[in-house]
């Protein structure tokens, strides 16, 4: 993994860092030089290793249980991240679930889950974290090619989240744009993780619709993110940007 050393001194927050994308995207941004706190929900040791490793690399790193479905908690965190190291410059929103079901058969219940933990946290954590990010301060948001193209049958109420957040992202961008605080949606298309396994059952389907002929890969989608944490993206606000090996041409 290469690095940039664009972000030292700063402090990032990553919203569900333990597994996947996310542990990714921490990593990434310690060895770009910040100091990473990040939540996770349901896995203490996937989140120990995540800490381990950072710290193994001469990094600051803090694991801090949070489910992003109750948004109070969501907002400790990013006080907890504050309070410890002083300041908050990047906030990752990554923390997603996704469940399938056709529209007459998916559970209500599950419906107001999927909300609350792929677009409500999203805004939470943005609120609590904005209230104290400076000028030049990143907010990103890992939403999903499923904004744009749905594809498949049984994931209606996943895509409402994904655009949700999308709409929301470029409507928090004008609400920062006074402040200097850049506000951006990272679309990845399939990528291998726990939650869409380079092995799993739609693996080679979905690899026959990507023209680069592979699924992502977690740094990879974090290499976009650290880039647009950098000061060379200070230009770029509101945007959805799709790293999906050409999924949706
Ligand atoms: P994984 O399921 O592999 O990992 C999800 C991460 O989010 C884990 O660290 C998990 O922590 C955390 N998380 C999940 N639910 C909660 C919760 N309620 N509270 C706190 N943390 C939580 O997912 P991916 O890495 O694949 O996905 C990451 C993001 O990228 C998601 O938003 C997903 O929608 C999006 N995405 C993924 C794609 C893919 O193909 N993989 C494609 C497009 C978008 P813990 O284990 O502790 O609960």
């Amino acid at each position: 993994m290469s690095e940039n050393n664009g972000l030292t001194g700063k402090v990032a927050l990553v919203i569900g860092g333990s597994r996947g994308i996310g542990a990714a995207i921490a990593r990434r941004l310690a060895a770009d030089g910040a100091a990473v706190a990040f939540t996770f929900a349901s896995s203490p040791r996937r989140a120990q290793e995540v800490v381990a490793d950072i710290e193994g690399g001469q990094g600051k790193a803090l694991a801090i249980q949070a489910d992003s479905a109750d948004p109070y908690a969501v907002q400790a965190a990013v006080a907890r991240t504050i309070e410890t190291h002083g300041r908050l410059d990047v906030l990752v929103c990554n923390s997603g679930i996704l469940t399938h079901g056709t529209v007459d058969t998916y559970p209500l219940e599950d419906f107001d889950r999927m909300v609350a933990v792929n677009v409500r946290s999203v805004f939470a954590a943005a609120q609590a974290a904005s209230r104290h990010m400076r000028e030049g301060a990143r907010i990103i948001v890992i939403g999903s090619i499923v904004a744009d193209r749905t594809a498949v049958a049984g994931a209606s109420v996943y895509s409402m989240s994904k655009g949700a957040v999308a709409a929301l992202v470029r409507g928090m961008a004008l609400d920062l744009t006074p402040r200097g605080i850049t506000v951006n949606t990272v679309q990845p298309g399939p990528t291998a993780t726990d939650m869409n396994p380079a092995d799993g059952p739609h693996a080679d389907w979905l690899k026959a619709r990507i023209p680069l002929g592979r699924l992502g890969e977690g740094a990879e989608v974090a290499g976009f993110v650290s880039y647009l944490a950098g000061p060379e993206a200070s230009f770029i606000t509101g945007a959805s940007l799709n790293i999906d090996g050409g999924y949706t041409l």
